[in-house]
């Protein structure tokens, strides 16, 4: 039996449009290509970590709408496992309403809607899922309560649990004490920690404070430069790769997916963070969020075609 993975998050559609400007309170302008692009971390997540080859679960909430069908839809293509994406009755599919400039600037307007109407009850329904999984991965674009209630469930049967803490928000002690592995980038990491990652010393620093809090292993995501990992074996800095870059969403999205799959394949920690940040590289160099992430095939010629270094210091 294959790995299994699965993702407790958020599902939204983005719609986006290109304008020559960001507006002005009050202004109207006119915008251009409008798109409806199904996204969300969670569903980015699970999307990654299904191009990877590996068998997907989603839990999580969508409305009773055309994007919420739309959404469906899409995952089910990829081959995500939707049983568990609940159809909210009541309240509307999340969305982003996304202005693009000519400069590449961006304003983002986030209505969460049916994924903030996840409840712990949606978590226990899933159970069975979750406790036959090798790896649970989580986002913050869910209520705190079911994050942390599907966290306590994973940790009691010994699942592997990964959060990616977007958008940051402070977490309880508590909460961070039972995962496996963090997976911040450098801003979520300046909140959780006060701590402004600049260069090596900087993450190193911050990693070792969050561990400090009582988290398995860091991972702290550095753009190009790749991740900063610190365990209780080890820190060390594994390099990113040197790429063309033409849109960077989703990035953190694809090493996410991309670590948990090696995980749920047993590779150790470092292999898997290496992956990660080719899986992360690759989705750099496409526009777009899902149709940019990498599938197995595209992740395993591009790791033959570079060599890595682990600078271990
Ligand atoms: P986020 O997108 O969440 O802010 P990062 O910018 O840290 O996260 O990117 C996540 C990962 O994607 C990095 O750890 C790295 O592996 C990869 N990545 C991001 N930007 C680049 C880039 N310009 N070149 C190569 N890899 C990149």
């Amino acid at each position: 039996m294959g790995a299994r993975i699965t993702v407790v998050g958020s599902l939204n559609m983005d719609l986006v449009v290109r304008a020559p400007h960001l507006p002005v309170p009050g202004e109207t302008i006119i915008g251009s290509d409008f798109r409806t692009i199904p996204g969300g971390k969670g569903a980015n997540q699970a999307v990654a970590a299904a191009r990877l080859g590996t068998q997907v679960t989603m839990i999580g909430r969508v409305g009773d709408d055309d994007f919420g069908r739309a959404q469906l839809r899409n995952l089910n293509e990829l081959g995500v496992d939707t049983t568990h994406v609940i159809v909210d009755r009541e309240t509307a599919t999340g969305i982003a309403l996304i202005t693009l400039d000519a400069n590449g600037q961006n304003t983002i307007v986030l209505a969460s809607g049916a994924n903030m109407c996840l409840t712990r009850e949606d978590i226990s329904v899933a159970q069975d899922v979750i406790v036959r999984s090798d790896v649970l991965v989580l986002q913050l674009e869910s209520p705190l309560e079911v994050v942390t209630h599907a966290i306590d469930m994973a940790h009691a049967e010994g699942v592997k649990v990964i959060l990616n803490p977007a958008p940051a928000r402070p977490l309880p002690n508590e909460t961070l004490a039972k995962l496996d592995y963090l997976i911040p980038n450098e801003s979520e990491t300046a909140l959780l920690t006060g701590i402004e990652v600049a260069d090596l010393d900087s993450a190193r620093e911050a990693t070792e404070r969050l561990r400090e809090k009582g988290v398995g292993t860091v991972i702290l995501t550095l753009g190009a430069r790749g991740a900063f990992l610190a365990s209780v074996e080890e820190s060390i800095h594994v390099p990113g790769y040197n790429v063309e870059v033409v849109d960077t969403t989703a990035a953190g999205d694809a090493f996410v997916g991309g670590f948990a799959v090696a995980l749920a394949e047993d590779r150790d920690p470092i292999e898997a963070v290496r992956f990660a940040n080719a899986a992360g590289a690759l989705a750099v160099t496409k526009l777009g969020a899902q149709p940019s992430l990498p599938t197995r095939a595209e992740v395993e010629a591009f790791l033959e075609n570079h060599g890595y270094e682990v600078s271990r210091r």
